[in-house]
């Protein structure tokens, strides 16, 4: 394994690894939250980035027979879910090729920094034109 590269997902509300707080994904891309993982209630995400995919496997979960991939974060290994990389049934068809997230193994952030910035120049703007 080489350098590891992390990408920053630019958004309002991301979440993040709650261990080591690499990006995952924007909140944006929820599809659902009303899934079950291991470890409770899961949400169901379109793209999630920083992860890697371990070996397929079936599984049968309570919605049917799938082929899933658990996913690791690419910083600190954690296991924070799995992709869904097929489905045999029709109706969970549209899973295929999404990721779920264990609620238990993400945070949420809020993007800030933007908002502190522009509180912080400002005043010293204003003074700087008197
Ligand atoms: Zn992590």
């Amino acid at each position: 394994m080489g350098r590891i590269f992390l990408e920053y997902v630019s958004c309002e509300v991301v979440h993040v690894c709650s261990l080591c707080r690499t990006h995952l994904a924007d909140h944006d891309s929820i599809i659902s939250k009303a899934f079950q993982g291991r470890h409770g209630r899961a949400y169901l995400f379109s793209d999630v980035v920083n992860v890697s995919t371990g070996p397929r496997e079936n599984r049968l979960l309570l919605t049917g027979l799938h082929v899933v991939a658990d996913i690791y974060c690419n910083k600190c290994e954690t296991r924070l879910g799995w992709k869904y990389v097929e489905a045999f049934e029709e109706t969970q068809k549209y899973k295929e090729g999404k990721f779920i997230l264990e609620k238990a193994m993400i945070a949420k952030e809020e993007e800030r920094q933007n908002f502190d910035t522009f509180v912080e120049i400002l005043p010293s703007t204003l003074t700087a034109a008197a």
